[in-house]
């Protein structure tokens, strides 16, 4: 069958990919423990369930207005106003099915054919597909461990060709956990004063912060950015809501419309009793975020000192978000069963095969030398894991 040329220059999600897979084992009765998935192992709290549940009841079963339901979008400006003193209108906001529809959406609104859309790598796997698919050519700045996986003024102002017409910024970030200070933020938003480009500001992991780390916005550190900043953000992760799908970008008027007219041809609205839910979440008592976010980071001070004593493994200690990408270069090479493991999809295999724990390689991050793994599962499964990797990593030869 022919297919379009977009569907040639793009992959599926590796990391639904996954996550599906390790998924389809587990309920084949394989022993499994499932580092993949990018997604809160919580469940989503009562009184949220209880929002959707009501609004149900109440019959909010019709189309709301495509952008999302008018309470949903000044819920959404409050925040902004009281936790970082930026300030939006109702009408700057897009709801969407998830953040990451609404990166879609703006991407198409935003890009034109052979625009360059600058992304830090290791990136999260579906921003350069995005990009593709609005016509874009990613344009990929690999940062290094050395210096946090975090970019550089310089490095930045390197890479800032006219040519670039968006860069992407993700702080904490999918898959390193590096997150931007307010004082990288403010050299950064320095830089980017200097370059006529829009900024994508993916804040999806806002809340997901270890060790005190205090998350800052670009635009309360840098206002003047102000008119080409969209930031994106949703529910998903702060409130273990993956599978309600509701996301937004918040931005300037003409461009959120032009992002909404593209809903509006597309998918219509977000699911009407999801967006009830996701109200009631972000205009709720906030104590089950703390709770998890707790929780996340017992995980990470485990995971991150178990795989950093494994020879072979050095592991970043990441200040946010649910991932480890720990530095596999020094295994690669090295023969498991015979056979000689070449890349990080090798060295994944060879896990979930031989240690039955599921990773994502790092190729499609932008990384061939790491492999990421999600401490989104208990503590008892994050020290069975280890356990695991550790001993099929001694077996290498
Ligand atoms: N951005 C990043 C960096 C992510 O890791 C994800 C993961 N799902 C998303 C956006 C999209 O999240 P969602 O569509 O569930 O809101
Ligand atoms: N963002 C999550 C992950 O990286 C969920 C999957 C996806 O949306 O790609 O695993």
């Amino acid at each position: 069958m022919k297919l379009s040329e977009r569907t040639k220059f793009i992959k599926p999600a590796v990391t639904l990919a996954i996550a599906a897979k390790a998924q389809k084992l587990r309920s084949q009765g394989v022993d499994l423990i499932n580092f993949s998935a990018g997604e809160p192992d919580f469940d989503t709290p009562e009184r949220i369930k209880q929002a959707a549940i009501g609004a149900l009841k109440k019959g909010m079963t019709k189309y709301t207005e495509v952008r999302g339901i008018e309470p949903l979008r000044e819920a959404i400006a409050e925040k902004y106003r009281r936790e970082y003193n930026v300030h939006y209108d109702k009408d700057d906001v897009l709801v969407s099915c998830g953040a990451k529809h609404a990166l879609y959406n703006v991407f198409q609104a935003m890009l034109d054919p052979g625009d360059e859309i600058l992304i830090p790598a290791p990136y999260w796997v579906s921003y350069s597909d995005m990009a593709y698919l609005a016509g874009g050519v990613p344009k990929i700045l690999p940062t290094t461990e050395e210096t946090g996986f975090r970019i550089t003024p310089q490095e930045l102002h390197k890479a800032l060709t006219p040519r670039v017409r968006a860069f992407v910024l993700n702080s904490p970030c999918n898959p390193t956990g590096a997150a931007y200070s307010g004082a990288d933020l403010k050299a950064l938003g320095s830089v980017l004063e200097g370059h006529d480009c829009l900024i994508f500001s993916d804040d999806i992991y806002e809340k997901i912060i270890y060790d005190g780390f205090r998350f800052e916005n670009l635009l309360t550190v840098n206002p003047k950015l102000r008119d080409r900043t969209v930031i994106f953000n949703g529910v998903s992760k702060t409130y273990a809501m993956t599978g309600w799908r509701i996301g937004y970008a918040l931005g300037p008027a003409p461009l959120i419309s032009a992002a909404g007219k593209i809903q509006s041809q597309s998918t219509s609205n977000p699911t009407s009793i999801a967006q009830a839910a996701a109200l009631e979440a972000i205009r709720g008592p906030q104590d089950e975020v703390e709770t998890m976010v707790a929780e996340f980071q017992r995980r990470r001070d485990v995971i991150v000192e178990r795989l950093g004593s494994i020879p072979g493994l050095t592991c970043f200690n990441p200040q946010g978000a649910f991932y480890v990408f720990p530095n596999i270069l020094r295994l690669l090479g090295k023969k498991a069963n015979g056979k000689k493991l070449a890349s990080a999809c090798d060295f994944a295999d060879y896990l979930l095969e031989e240690a039955r724990v599921a990773g994502v390689p790092g190729e499609d991050f932008g990384s061939k030398e790491n492999i990421r793994f999600s401490y989104a599962a208990s503590l008892e499964d994050v020290e069975k894991g280890c356990q695991r990797i550790e001993t099929a990593i001694k077996k290498l030869g």
